[in-house]
């Protein structure tokens, strides 16, 4: 159906699905075409977070691989050094 890969190493305990004794919560939407998604019983994880929703808690998951476009940040104009110059210009 999806060419998602399996998660590897994954059990199934009372409390969840686990890896290597780590409880797995599952993605959340952001987290979509992501390539660090991984599958295991019909429920999609993350191979890189066991916890995909605390991982975007804070912004942007800086693992995300499906939107690094975005970033950005860096080239952006400084609004108060672009007001001045424009002041000076005048
Ligand atoms: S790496 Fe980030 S965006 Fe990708 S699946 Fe994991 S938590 Fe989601």
């Amino acid at each position: 159906m999806s060419n998602v890969k399996t998660l590897e190493g994954a059990v199934k305990t009372e409390e969840g699905i686990a890896v290597n004794g780590v409880l797995l919560s599952p993605i959340v939407d952001k987290c979509d075409t992501c390539d660090r998604i991984r599958e295991f019983e019909d429920q999609k994880f993350c191979s890189s977070y066991p916890n995909p929703a605390r991982k975007w808690a804070a912004g942007r998951c800086n693992f995300a691989t499906h939107m690094k476009a975005e970033a950005g940040g860096s080239a952006k104009v400084n609004p108060l050094k672009a007001s001045k110059r424009a002041a000076r210009g005048r």
